[in-house]
């Protein structure tokens, strides 16, 4: 089904390929936290921190997977920070998605730079900038190998860029989800205070919901729990391993997913 319309799931399962040196996923979604864009830099956007995650999605592309993108606001502004330090809250969040614009844009960006051709869709309307959101033409330009970066969240305060990611992952038919961290995946504590953190290489999204493990906030965890959808932790600054997690590697971070169950 060419057409964007319909069973997204049906559409993409006579795709699926298995092989070492091929993909295994026909379509993913990313989600990078702002932070993880800061790189170097103690604040903004360091570029080669862009162009390298840009290289790593091509690489995927050219493999024929069709690869959306969620990206954070929190190197640039968090609402809940904006709250503490006395800003309204509801204003504080208008900036955090805000700044998911500017992180999607500088991401757009370094996609078109290095050959691919890519689409910001914005969750609240800001059509002078990028393209609004709207699902079946977010599939369309999937379809067509256009990386898709989802911008603003949710469009709503209160929420996170976790919970956008589960959203738009669940929306668009994603096989998989993928989150880049700096971290080796999901760890029994945080693994850069505690030396004896152990990582974790398969959960189902029960466990981190007892054991209160920090993947992603509840309501994201939840989202993706309901709806079936798995989820890899893995770190962005070890290069390839995007790569290997599309070629289905199971080595690669922690996967979390419903377990037998799905
Ligand atoms: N935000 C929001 N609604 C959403 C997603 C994000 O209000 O659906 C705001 C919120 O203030 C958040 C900020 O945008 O703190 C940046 O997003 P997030 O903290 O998730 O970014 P990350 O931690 O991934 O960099």
């Amino acid at each position: 089904m060419e057409d964007g319309l319909g069973d997204v799931r049906e559409a993409d399962g006579g795709r699926m390929k298995v092989s070492g040196d091929h993909a295994v996923f026909n379509r993913v979604l990313l989600k990078l936290s702002g932070e993880a864009l800061l790189g170097s830099e103690p604040y903004g956007i360091d570029p080669t921190v862009l162009a390298r995650l840009a290289a790593e999605v091509k690489e995927a592309i050219e493999l024929g997977v069709q690869m959306a993108v969620v990206v954070g606001g929190g190197n640039i502004f968090r609402g809940a920070g904006l709250a503490d330090a006395g800003m309204d809250r509801v204003t504080g969040d208008h900036m955090g998605m805000l700044a998911t614009v500017i992180n999607s844009l500088a991401l757009q960006d370094a996609l078109e730079r290095v050959g691919l051709f890519a689409r910001v869709m914005s969750a609240i309307r800001i059509n002078q900038v990028c393209e609004d959101y709207i699902r079946r033409r977010a599939i369309r330009h999937l379809e067509k190998g256009r990386v898709v970066v989802f911008a603003s969240g949710t469009g709503n305060p209160f929420f996170t860029t976790d919970s956008a990611a589960s959203l738009r992952a669940i929306e668009i038919g994603a096989e998989l989800m993928i989150k880049a961290t700096k971290v080796d995946g999901v760890f029994s504590a945080d693994p850069v205070m505690h030396a004896n953190a152990r990582r974790y290489r398969h959960l189902t999204y029960d466990e981190v919901l007892d054991r209160r493990l920090n993947v992603m906030d509840l309501t994201a965890i939840v989202m993706c729990r309901d709806n079936n959808v798995p989820l890899r932790v893995y770190n962005m600054n070890r290069a390839g391993d995007l790569m290997r997690i599309i070629k289905g590697a199971g080595d690669v971070g922690t996967l979390v997913d419903n377990g037998d169950e799905a």
